[in-house]
């Protein structure tokens, strides 16, 4: 092959991966999507069903709970099935549900549904990344997997919008039934991308497998890889004893700790409660604490695009430990402004300025990476369990954070409780310093045979 055929070739691969990624990341914007619409349709379903405090906060946080499910109970079938099966069934079960709870004629049909649509999340929420992951170059990687987080967040914007949209006419079901769109964006997408070249060589499909890979990559030489995949897989046998196994412990301190921070660090109270903070701050007009949530959605994709190039450039450990600290810094500015703010005009300011602050941070740094490092650190044979694992105690937290903010505000006051996000944030910081390795640029079968040398969590990446 000539050079100029050569630099069409790759140009041409790298293309498609492109592409698959993108589609792939159509998993995302369920995840974003569905998590922000409640907010706005909680507001009119509660009005329809004449909903009590306890029935309320079962509606707004049973897709928490389904996500939940979802991630716990699926890993194994990602294993087993595949990672594309499953996002193409997990489509179909989004799109059905969506569609059961837009028509929902009670409020237990309503429950039930949207814990269905949880699971169809919680599912996507770590197959998505997972799958892209297997599918990139590792020089990519970063940016190719981040497309997922990337769509996250155009999702929550878009909730935003489709519920300021249809507000005027109260029309709750209108709001529900948008997510049936992505869901069958990805359904379509998944019919026509190939499955992961590394699970199909798991599986004894080495053939397609090898058709798959030099269809996505640029060099032509594609053994090498296909012989770091064997060499890993015949290693041992994988099941779920594998989890606790002394090697695999360095990545799971990673998986399982990055999952537990990302939540208790504070980023839903933003998401989830961003009005009511703006209120507690003084903006008392609704009108405006709907559009600064806007705002912080919208400063969430921006940043998250920022963050695409550099995880592949600067790497994981810069960014999460500038993110951090910068989240540390913005919450306590947030305490601070509640201590001393009284209700003074500064008060408004300072509050609204450190979110602004707070929101880029959380968006370079452990917004992207904790599900980027889930779908990279974990030996391939029990990558989809581990994974799922991680990702289920991620949405258990992200529930407990969810269902106990505002009595945590009622307790520990509001500069008491931001506060504590903030020394959360610290610690967080402590945490990466000493566990995270660097995964930049660094081959999944590599980091594999670091942790089977018995390196430690810092040392399993470069
Ligand atoms: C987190 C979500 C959060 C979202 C905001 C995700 O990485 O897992 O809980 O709502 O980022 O962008």
């Amino acid at each position: 092959m000539n050079k100029a055929s050569t630099l069409n070739k790759s140009h041409q691969t790298q293309h498609f991966v492109i592409i698959v990624a993108a589609v792939a990341a159509f998993g995302g914007l369920l995840f974003g999507f569905d998590t922000g619409v409640i907010s706005g349709a909680i507001l009119f379903i509660h009005d329809q069903f004449h909903l009590s405090p306890f029935a309320n906060g079962l509606v707004v946080s049973a897709v928490l709970f389904g996500a939940f499910l979802g991630a716990a109970f699926s890993g194994h079938f990602s294993d087993i099935l595949g990672r594309r099966k499953i996002l193409i069934i997990t489509s179909l079960i989004f799109g059905i549900s969506t569609i059961g709870s837009a028509i929902a004629p009670t409020v237990f049909w309503l429950i039930f549904s949207r814990i269905i649509v949880g699971i169809a999340i919680g599912i996507a929420s770590f197959v998505t990344p997972l799958y892209i992951s297997e599918i990139a170059p590792q020089e990519l990687r970063g940016t190719l997997v981040t497309f997922n987080q990337l769509l996250v967040t155009v999702g929550i914007v878009t909730s935003y919008l489709v519920d300021y949209a249809f507000a005027a006419q109260g029309a709750w079901r209108l709001m529900l039934a948008f997510g049936v769109i992505p869901a069958i964006c990805l359904f379509l997408g998944m019919l026509f991308l190939p499955e992961s070249p590394r699970w199909m060589i798991a599986n004894g499909q080495e053939a397609i497998a090898r058709k798959t890979l030099k269809s996505i990559r640029a060099k032509q030489n594609i053994e090498d890889e296909v012989s770091a995949i064997k060499y890993s897989l015949n290693q041992q046998h994988g099941n779920w004893r594998m989890l606790f196994q002394p090697w695999v412990m360095p990545a799971i301190i990673v998986g399982f700790g990055l999952a537990i921070f990302q939540q208790l660090a504070g980023i839903n109270t933003l998401i989830y409660y961003a009005p009511t903070i703006f209120k507690l701050a003084g903006f008392h007009q609704s009108a405006t604490a709907i559009l600064a949530t806007l705002g912080i959605g919208i400063i969430n994709v921006i940043f998250t695009i920022v963050s695409m190039p550099l995880l592949d450039r600067l790497g994981r450990r810069p960014l999460l430990l500038i993110g951090t600290i910068g989240m540390a810094i913005s919450l306590a500015i947030l305490g601070l402004s509640f201590k001393f703010g009284g209700h003074s005009a500064a008060l408004k300011w300072m509050a609204l300025g450190s979110m602004i602050l707070y929101i880029p941070c959380f968006a370079i740094s452990l917004g992207p990476i904790m599900w980027l490092m889930i779908s990279e650190i974990f030996p391939l044979k029990i990558r989809g369990l581990a994974s799922s694992l991680s990702g289920s105690i991620n949405w258990a937290f992200n529930m407990i954070v969810a269902l106990t903010f505002l009595s945590l505000v009622h307790f520990a006051g509001k500069s008491g409780t931001f506060f504590l996000f903030s020394s959360i944030c610290i610690l967080c910081m402590f945490f990466i310093y000493f566990f995270v390795p660097e995964t930049k640029g660094i081959s999944l079968e590599q980091i594999e045979e670091n942790l089977r040398a018995g390196k430690k969590s810092r040392h399993i990446g470069v």
